[in-house]
């Protein structure tokens, strides 16, 4: 997994994503401007042998593209890994730099596009470049990975269009619809958990709350098999 995040890092092949996580990484916020942004692709996080993955839609322009870990540092990642820590998933609750000392249990967590695209909307051209990424990374992770939890539609659909590259399964047509708790298993493949996004968006209009995110990710990891008191 080491050479993977390696060299995904030093990915280029998005040159209108180059460019934005570049530009953002040097105009900078005002809050962040004695920070140094890490502006290149963010690797996914949490053990190689991980039973549960978090599958997300990419890096927040001043979130991971500014620490260089996914969901670390913004808004969305405040409510992720509070909620990963309520379920046993993690060791702290919060998740503010690289070297906070955040350890996952059982979790990794990735994106279906690896750098932070403007307005958080890649283009279907940039998801499909950046696709091989998550496949690879799905490939290290399949010996062990029982459950995923896509987080919104763009994740739930990119979980689909892995299912052969990683698991040569054709993916079922009509393909299964996006819900908050909607839940797919396909024979062969992990099972695929249906999750509201835990973006601002969705947080602070209530949309997703802490119950409903704390049943998804306390279901995945009783799916997971995934025993805390060992
Ligand atoms: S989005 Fe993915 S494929 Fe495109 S430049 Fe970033 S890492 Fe590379």
């Amino acid at each position: 997994m080491r050479t993977l995040d390696a060299a995904v890092i030093r990915c280029r092949a998005c040159p209108r994503l180059v460019a934005w996580r570049e530009e953002v990484a040097t105009v900078r916020r005002a809050a962040f401007r004695d920070q140094e942004y890490w502006g290149r692709p963010v690797p996914g996080f949490g053990p190689a042998d991980a039973r549960i993955g978090i599958l997300g839609l990419a890096p927040a322009a001043h979130g991971g593209n500014r620490t260089g870990r996914v969901f670390t540092g913004d808004r969305s990642g405040d409510v992720l890994f509070a909620g990963l820590y309520r379920a046993g998933l993690a060791n702290q609750p919060t998740s503010v730099s690289r070297d906070d000392g955040l350890e996952l249990r059982h979790t990794r967590i990735f994106a279906s596009v690896r750098c932070a695209p403007p307005a958080n909307k890649p283009t279907p051209e940039e998801r499909d470049t950046c696709a091989p990424w998550l496949h690879r990374e799905l490939t290290l992770l399949r010996p062990n990975l029982t459950v995923v939890v896509a987080l919104g539609k763009f994740a739930w659909d990119a979980w689909w269009a892995a299912l052969e590259p990683v698991y040569g399964i054709r993916p079922p047509s009509p393909r299964p619809v996006f819900g908050h708790g909607a839940s797919v298993r396909v024979p062969g493949a992990p099972v695929l958990l249906g999750c509201y996004h835990v973006s601002q968006q969705n947080t602070f209009t209530g949309r997703l709350t802490p119950d409903m995110l704390d049943a998804i990710l306390t279901g995945a990891r009783h799916l997971a098999g995934v025993d805390l008191s060992a």
